[in-house]
């Protein structure tokens, strides 16, 4: 069965132009619950370890460099099937290529300032959740204690 959360990133482009309300209005009117928020500025050691599985790109060190160079908005995303569809509301990697209507194409830059993160697996999804949220800070829809 697929899971019902994903990560995403609001990355330090998309905040500086104040697109932090924009891009959780399309959120929530795409209907994902945003069950755990927080907005803060990623350290470079945190980014490296976030994206490890990228470190032998040839984009791994500008990554780094953008993702360390300003506030970030991190959100845990609740939805039934959220990873595939959240991959969908926010677009291809490149903007370029993105379809009209996605948040990268609204909202992106370029490829490497490309507004949002979004988790690709399920797997993924639960390292990059526990890697920001613990439990006590997580707000499911699918937890009795809350909703
Ligand atoms: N990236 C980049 N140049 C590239 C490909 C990727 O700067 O040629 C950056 C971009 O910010 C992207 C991130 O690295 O979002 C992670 O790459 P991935 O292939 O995982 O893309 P995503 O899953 O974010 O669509
Ligand atoms: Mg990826």
């Amino acid at each position: 069965m697929p899971g019902t959360k994903t990560l995403t990133i609001i990355k330090p482009g998309a905040v500086s132009h104040e697109y932090i309300g924009p891009i959780l209005k399309i959120i929530n009117d795409h209907g994902f619950h945003i069950s755990a928020m927080r907005l803060l500025r990623l350290t470079r050691k945190q980014v490296e370890n976030f994206y490890a599985v990228h470190n032998e790109k040839p984009f791994y060190n500008g990554l780094v460099e953008f993702m360390s160079s300003g506030p970030v908005v991190v959100a845990i995303l609740e939805k039934k099937n959220a990873v595939i569809e959240y991959r969908r509301l926010i677009g291809h990697t490149d903007p370029s290529k993105a379809e009209p209507g996605t948040i990268r194409k609204m909202f992106a830059e370029s490829v490497e300032r490309n507004a949002v993160h979004g988790s690709d697996s399920d797997e993924n999804a639960e390292f990059e959740c526990d890697f920001f949220f613990s439990r006590s800070e997580r707000f499911s829809l699918f937890d009795p204690l809350h909703f």
